[in-house]
């Protein structure tokens, strides 16, 4: 196992050209080169890829990589293959896919990206039979539970596929999962309990701010004002982020408009134009933000109430990714909870246990008079200090007749 470490620093200077494993990569990576299944719960940015592409590169056979969306799998086939990584994806997409199926019997490839979905069809289970597997990869593995914020049905078909191939070792990867969701990944995905493997979830350079929402543009100008890096700005609907995008251009800063309904070369070039910015401003849906790698992101503001405390977690650390201070602001109405509980009563009894509870957990993030931080951290399974000093509340603890007020407008929501 020790020369499988240092094999595998060597590896990681060679091809990937970074100096050392960040956080729990290593033990991650020491895992899956010892064969052992495992499930690892990293933030977004603390480098999840590396640890199924680099025991990917080092092992004989193919690691074949379960990815729910069809534009992340492009991404990290282009970051791959720049690595010099051999590399496919094998999707409905593909027109090579005859090429892409014989490089994968002949072992000529590192990574083989697929949807969910193939996982049931019995063609796919032969392919496996007929090539070299070294590992399976499960990439927002938080998709496969009912309890996660993202359920997808098609991740529930993995597990008889896995099963059919008991000597190759999974490793399921997911940046958002509290305890509840994380030991129902274990159960789904077939890994042992002790195969858990968790990164701190801390992110101390982020001051987090909640704040009811009286006059939003002002809020959020005075929050640009004080910040000339680069910020994105959650709005819920896309007709709030045009809006948003318009009203704050009177700040003087570039801004530009994300969401689902621009034409995708509208989106592609707004996105690229933002990642290439060291000033602008980007007024967004939460379409905005897989994937995309900027580390100098200085604010995140929430117009109104996220979906989640973990859509909440993973979007607002899309901020200050390279260490510096940043701000995560969050505006908040009673109007938002109302929405929400609204929601709610649209949904079948499976779902609805586990939408409340969300909902009880932003509510309480949100009405805390202590720390923010320390909820959060809580939230994800940690054991935080009361206070830490880089949030609102620790910086200027409410006064207690404002927060009987909050709570009151909440009840009455
Ligand atoms: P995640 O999937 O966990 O959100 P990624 O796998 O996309 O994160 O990695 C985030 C960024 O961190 C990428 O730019 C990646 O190249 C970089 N990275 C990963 N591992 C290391 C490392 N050991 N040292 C420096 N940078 C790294
Ligand atoms: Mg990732």
């Amino acid at each position: 196992a020790v020369n499988d470490l240092s094999a595998a620093r060597e590896t990681l200077s060679r091809v990937f050209g970074f100096p050392a494993f960040r956080g729990v990569q290593e033990t991650v990576v020491g895992r899956v080169l010892a064969g052992q299944s495992t499930l690892a719960v990293m933030p977004t940015g603390a480098g999840k890829s590396l640890t199924y592409q680099l025991p990917a590169v080092m092992l004989e056979g193919t690691c074949v990589v379960v990815s729910p969306l069809i534009a992340l799998m492009h991404d990290q086939l282009r970051s791959a293959t720049a690595n010099g990584i051999r590399a496919a994806t094998l999707t409905s997409a593909d027109t090579d896919r005859g090429q892409t199926i014989e490089r994968f019997r002949a072992g000529a490839l590192d990574l083989l990206y697929i949807a969910p979905e193939r996982a049931s069809q019995p063609h796919f289970r032969e392919l496996l039979e007929s090539a070299p597997l070294a590992l399976f990869a499960i990439d927002e593995a938080h998709c496969v539970s009912e309890w996660g914020h993202d359920f997808r049905p098609d991740y529930r078909l993995l597990r008889p596929l896995l099963d059919s191939f008991p000597s190759v070792p999974r490793l399921a990867l997911t940046a958002t999962a509290d305890a509840h969701t994380r030991a129902d990944i274990l159960d789904q995905l077939g890994i042992p309990s002790d195969g858990l493997v968790i990164a701190g979830f801390d992110r101390p350079n982020i001051r987090y701010s909640i704040t009811p929402r009286d006059n939003p543009l002002r809020q959020i100008t005075r929050l640009i004002e004080g910040q000339p890096g680069p910020g994105i700005v959650y709005a819920p609907t896309r007709a709030g982020v045009e809006k948003l995008a318009d009203q704050l251009g009177a700040t003087g800063r570039t801004v530009l408009p994300y969401h689902a309904g621009l034409a995708p070369e509208v989106r592609a070039a707004n996105q690229a134009a933002f990642v290439a910015s060291e000033d602008m401003i980007m007024v967004a849906t939460v379409a905005f933000g897989m994937g995309i790698d900027k580390p100098d992101v200085r604010f995140v503001a929430h117009a109104a109430l996220p979906k989640s405390i973990e859509s909440y977690y993973q979007e607002t650390g899309r901020a200050g990714r390279d260490g510096d201070p940043a701000v995560a602001m969050m505006l908040w109405g009673a109007e938002d909870f109302a929405r929400a509980r609204a929601r709610l009563g649209e949904m079948d009894e499976t779902r609805l246990s586990g939408e409340r509870a969300r909902l009880d957990m932003l509510a309480s993030l949100v009405e805390t008079p202590r720390c923010r931080r320390a909820i959060l951290l809580r939230h994800f399974g940690e054991n935080p200090p009361e206070t830490c000093g880089n949030c609102d509340n620790c910086l200027k603890p409410p006064a207690v007749t404002n927060v009987t007020e909050l709570a009151r407008k909440l009840l009455s929501a």
